[in-house]
């Protein structure tokens, strides 16, 4: 064709299209491309092509759509049709997934979902569409195609398998509990039901590992996992959380004497003995429940308190059933009891106080004392680590800490009296004294009544005191000091109070706690020597007076000596005496060293 021609028939054509339709052409041709680009995308991709009607739900699937799911001839005329092969726990969201795109709620259409092949077996594809709209926006077609990710999801499911599960017993692990828990918790807040957990560990199976080999542990763990998990009451899990500990998840329980009945039913069978290889295994199993919600708040602590509880059935001798409920009602009776009890003994003078000796390392002379709170109550001493703590939550502290100081005084009063001029008595105080004021006040008042000069007490609080300065417990410290008492800051090491914060306090006495003095002369291991040097050293800078607590040894003793230390408190000089017998041992006769090892 010459070049002369080409307008006149470009004109022609046009024409003629326009009566076809100009539009349509284009759209058509257009369309034409994009599917021969589309069909050579599916065939490079071994991807299935559709085409459906959302209107009339007629339904065209591509020979490859068919060929992944081994179907020969074309039968999926419809939705209908292909509803009948989508397995039916995926049904609702695939549904969803199409309803969400028709409406226009997602820019493309994609679901991952099972279908059954024409063997029957279930194939997982991967759906995607686009859905094409009037200009109302309504669909009246939709195109996608489909991949088969069967291998992609067989792999995945073991990994996730793999990932939750136990591979010696098959039985879900820790990871699979914390998230089943999760959910079983969830579910129980919205039923208002209860859940519990039952934690079984077996009893001595070190020892079976130890002297039958590892395969014997393994074969018997195996065992006991098969015969747990065959005889699981309705709405129970088991779990493997990992060595010999094995949990069960009752969801829901009615009360806690059911989850006692079924734990022992398991617990017996764990009693009843195993045999494979030719071997007889005896064992027995150690149980702990708690229950949800009435134990704990959340799984974690559910978890930790069934495992406590566990551990006491162990203590207990093994093959045995604790609960957390009967075990915290144990403690709490016995708290309430002890906190009645320590109401009434200053009534029943129940208390007394011990005193033990300070020591001056360089002349091994007597320099001081230390009150120390004694109980006997019941028949029994009880420690005041056990009261103390007791006395401070409940109040009790107060006038416990007003007997100690009157007690004191009067102690003080009585020898210094038979033996004239004498060191000073040291008392703990507690922080708690310090929430009311006019400690300090009060204290110098007994001393003035009591005729005693201030130099005679001496008063120990531990860093805590100190800690919380807007107690006030800074200024009653400064008073103390102002009139002459001497404070000592008590177990230095074990709290927070920088080497640098004590130049700001209002100390004379730094008592460097015990667990430092245990560790010396084992420097390579703890590096107490070089601290306790340290200490030493900047408590000097700031001239205080340094005194060493828990001296057992002579070692200890000597080494102390050589870094310097001020004061020795004791086993190795005496341990704390009743009034009378540290006034016979250590004021009657004060001239020569001390005497070792007593009490
Ligand atoms: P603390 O004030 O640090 O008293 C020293 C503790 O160490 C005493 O224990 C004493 O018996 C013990 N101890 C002394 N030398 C040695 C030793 O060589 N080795 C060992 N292992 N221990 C030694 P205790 O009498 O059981 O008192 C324990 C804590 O109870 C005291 O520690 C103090 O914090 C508190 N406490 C005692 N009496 C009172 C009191 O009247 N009021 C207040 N608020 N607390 C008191
Ligand atoms: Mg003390
Ligand atoms: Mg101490």
């Amino acid at each position: 064709m010459s070049l002369g021609y080409a307008p006149l028939l470009g004109a022609v054509l046009a024409l003629s299209l326009s009566a076809l339709g100009m539009q349509t052409w284009l759209a058509w041709r257009r369309l034409r491309r994009t599917r021969q680009a589309y069909d050579l995308a599916m065939l490079a991709a071994h991807d299935g092509v559709w085409e459906w009607n959302p209107i009339t739900k007629e339904l065209h699937a591509g020979n490859r759509l068919l060929e992944i799911l081994g179907y020969r001839e074309d039968f999926l005329s419809d939705t209908h049709a292909w509803l009948k092969l989508v397995h039916p726990d995926d049904l609702d969201r695939y549904n969803a997934a199409v309803s969400a795109h028709l409406k226009g709620n997602t820019e493309f259409f994609y679901c991952e979902y099972r279908v059954r092949a024409s063997d029957g077996s279930f194939h997982w594809i991967a759906s995607r569409g686009i859905a094409v709209r009037d200009r109302r926006g309504r669909a009246y077609q939709m195109v996608g195609s489909v991949t088969d990710i069967s291998e992609r999801r067989s792999y995945q499911e073991t990994m996730e398998f793999l990932a939750q599960h136990d591979v010696l017993t098959g039985l879900p692990n820790r990871l699979l509990l914390a998230e089943t828990l999760g959910a079983a918790i969830t579910n129980a807040d919205r039923r208002r039901a209860r859940l519990a957990i039952v934690f079984i560990d077996l009893d001595r199976f070190k020892n079976i590992n130890d002297t039958l080999g590892h395969r014997a542990g393994d074969q018997l763990l195996q065992s006991v996992a098969q015969r747990l998990q065959g005889a699981l009451p309705a709405g129970c899990t088991l779990f493997r959380q990992g060595g010999d500990e094995f949990i069960i998840l009752m969801a829901p329980v009615g009360d806690l004497s059911q989850a006692v009945a079924a734990a022992n039913q398991l617990r017996e069978l764990i009693t009843t003995p195993f045999t494979g290889a030719g071997q007889t295994f005896f064992t027995s199993a150690s149980i702990g429940i708690s229950l949800y919600p009435d134990d704990a708040a959340d799984g974690e602590t559910l978890l930790r308190n069934a495992d406590t509880a566990m551990y006491e059935a162990k203590s207990a001798g093994g093959n045995a059933i604790r609960t957390h409920t009967e075990q915290m009602n144990e403690r709490l009776q016995a708290r309430v009891r002890l906190e009645s009890d320590l109401r009434e003994a200053v009534v029943k003078n129940e208390f007394s106080l011990h005193f033990q000796p300070q020591i001056d390392l360089a002349s091994g002379r007597l320099c001081g004392a230390e009150a120390l709170l004694r109980w006997q109550h019941d028949g029994r001493m009880i420690p005041p680590d056990e009261f103390i703590p007791v006395a401070e939550d409940t109040g009790l502290i107060i006038p416990i800490g007003d007997w100690v100081a009157e007690h004191a005084i009067a102690r003080i009063v009585e020898w210094r009296q038979r033996f004239g001029e004498m060191p000073p008595i040291a008392i703990n105080l507690s922080p708690r004294q310090f929430w009311r004021p006019g400690l300090a006040r009060g204290l110098l008042d007994k001393m003035r009544a009591a005729g005693l000069p201030m130099s005679a007490l001496e008063v120990e609080v531990t860093e805590s005191v100190l800690l919380h300065a807007d107690t006030g417990a800074l200024n009653e410290l400064d008073s103390l000091r102002e009139a002459g008492v001497r404070v000592a800051l008590d177990d230095f090491g074990t709290g927070y109070s920088s080497l640098f914060y004590l130049r700001r306090l209002p100390i004379s006495v730094l008592k460097i706690d015990r667990s430092f003095i245990n560790d010396l002369g084992n420097s390579e291991r703890s590096g107490s020597d070089a601290l306790v040097q340290a200490i030493i050293a900047m408590a000097h800078s700031l001239s205080l007076k340094v005194v060493a607590e828990g001296i057992e040894t002579t070692g200890q003793h000597e080494h102390l000596g050589r870094l310097g230390c001020d004061v020795g408190q004791g086993y190795l000089f005496s341990r704390p005496l009743p009034a009378e017998q540290f006034c016979e041992q250590f004021l009657v006769d004060r001239s020569g060293p001390p005497k070792r090892n007593q009490g």
